[in-house]
């Protein structure tokens, strides 16, 4: 669609180029209505283009809008989703830092359970 209008005014402009470079060479040869096709094909080509940059211009608007709208949802969304996530990797870590973690035998004290000694009251814990 933007190549015909294009295409119109390259045509248009050409024919005037060349009805005026006839008419000039030949004044009396009457080729006018040639600079008027030339003319009307630069009108069809402008109006064109117009049209076109008025879609191109008006569905990247709209699907900008649904863009933005639909990031602004997706934004949101992604922000409770990363929320949820960073929720998620806490109590990951905190599930395997519980797992890791062992209550000590003798002051029940939460220690890594690969720690030999219990870093609150040492006592050993392993052999
Ligand atoms: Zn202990």
């Amino acid at each position: 669609m933007k190549i015909h209008g294009i295409v119109y005014l390259i045509v248009g402009a050409v024919m005037i180029a060349f009805t005026s470079f006839v008419e000039n060479a030949n004044p009396d040869a009457g080729i006018s209505l040639f600079t008027w096709v030339g003319v009307v094909f630069i009108g069809i080509g402008v109006f064109k283009l117009i049209i076109n940059f008025v879609n191109t211009e008006k569905t990247p608007k709209t699907s900008k809008n649904s863009q933005t709208s639909r990031f602004g949802f997706n934004s949101e969304l992604s922000k409770v989703n990363l929320d949820q996530e960073a929720l998620r990797q806490k109590q990951q870590i905190k599930q395997r830092m519980n797992q890791n973690l062992a209550p000590c035998p003798y002051c029940k004290t939460l220690i890594p359970v690969t720690s030999t000694f219990c870093p609150n009251c040492g006592n050993k814990l392993r052999a």
